[in-house]
């Protein structure tokens, strides 16, 4: 069993708590509590992980919780947040180096800001850098893959080290970083040089775009659903019959059908059971499985 005492003497005594909700740490804004909440820092991180593998303890790593649903029953780990502690930025010629809390946002701001085009794509998408990589984000075209160059990465014995874009295994919602359990410290993304107002321009004409479509409006984790080949996963929803339908205070988007809201107070069981229902109803009425896009976590 591991100890608090122990992991305040490595963090900071304010940088570890117990039964902490994660709907405090989720866009889903519901979720159930983790046994330990860990902010550690590039420096603490190690330590960290070298006392919960002495133990023996599992521990899941997070970003900005943009895309997860901790289950209502908590999670019997260690969560570690990789946000703050991880945000340093150098800009070196047409790359950018930057911590893997970053969150994308401020990232694209400051490639816009050194007429660096490139990042365009990711500046709606409210996660970090080192969430973005696991994932390979993407958006309207772009994705992380494009713009990828190398990522340092700290492996589940706590060894450091760099590994090139090719290396990742990047696909569609998906890298290596996901199976081998290996948490990204830092991002290296290569831009092209751009006209800084026009690159302004292109990153308010997507979040226009993004506010008219979607329901920025309730919390969610984006797409609920990853896009089903040749398909997408929002009209096969729509078609299904499926607008509006709650379940508790979960609710499939009036605006976009691709994402499920928590409407008004939704457990992550409501969302969970209606994300059965969704994929339930689509498979009887089209043959086609949907698959989560959220990562569920418990
Ligand atoms: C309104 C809204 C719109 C969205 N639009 C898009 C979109 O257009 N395109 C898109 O691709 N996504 C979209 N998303 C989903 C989400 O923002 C992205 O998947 C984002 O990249 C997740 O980053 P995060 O930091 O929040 O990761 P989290 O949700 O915290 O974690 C996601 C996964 O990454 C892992 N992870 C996070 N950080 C690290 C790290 N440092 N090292 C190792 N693993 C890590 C976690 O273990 C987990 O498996 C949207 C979400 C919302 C709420």
């Amino acid at each position: 069993m591991i100890d608090i005492a122990t992991i305040a003497e490595i963090v900071g005594a304010g940088n570890v708590v117990m039964n902490e909700s994660m709907g405090k740490h989720t866009t889903f804004r519901t979720g159930g509590n983790a046994e330990y909440f860990i902010t550690p820092d590039m420096d603490t991180l190690k330590s960290v992980i070298d006392y919960l593998n002495k133990e023996d303890y599992p521990y899941y790593v997070i970003g900005n919780g943009s895309n997860l649903l901790v289950k209502d029953s908590g999670y019997k780990g260690a969560i570690i947040r990789i946000t703050t502690g991880f945000n340093d930025c150098d800009i070196q010629g047409n790359a950018i180096v930057a911590g893997a809390g970053m969150m994308l946002a401020r990232l694209s701001a400051i490639a816009c800001e050194n007429g660096l085009k490139g990042m365009e794509f990711a500046s709606g998408i409210p996660g970090t850098l080192g969430g973005a990589v696991t994932m390979n984000a993407g958006a309207y075209g772009g994705e992380m893959s494009q713009v990828l160059k190398y990522v340092k990465v700290m492996d589940s014995d706590g060894n450091i080290f760099t590994l090139n874009a090719d290396e990742l295994n990047l696909g569609y919602r998906h890298s290596i970083i996901m199976e081998k359990q290996m948490i990204v410290l830092e991002v290296c993304v290569v831009l092209e040089r751009g006209d800084t107002q026009e690159i302004k321009n292109e990153m308010n004409e997507l979040a226009a775009k993004r506010k008219e479509k979607q329901p920025l409006e309730y919390p969610s984790a984006g797409s609920t659903f990853k896009r089903p080949e040749g398909y997408f996963a929002g009209k096969l929803i729509m078609d299904a019959g499926l607008r509006g339908k709650m379940h508790g205070g979960a609710q499939v988007s009036e605006k976009h059908c691709g994402f499920i809201v928590n409407r008004h107070n939704a457990t992550a069981t409501d969302i969970i059971e209606l994300m059965k229902e969704v994929t339930d109803c689509v498979y009887d009425k089209f043959g086609v499985k949907l698959e989560p896009e959220v990562r569920i976590l418990g």
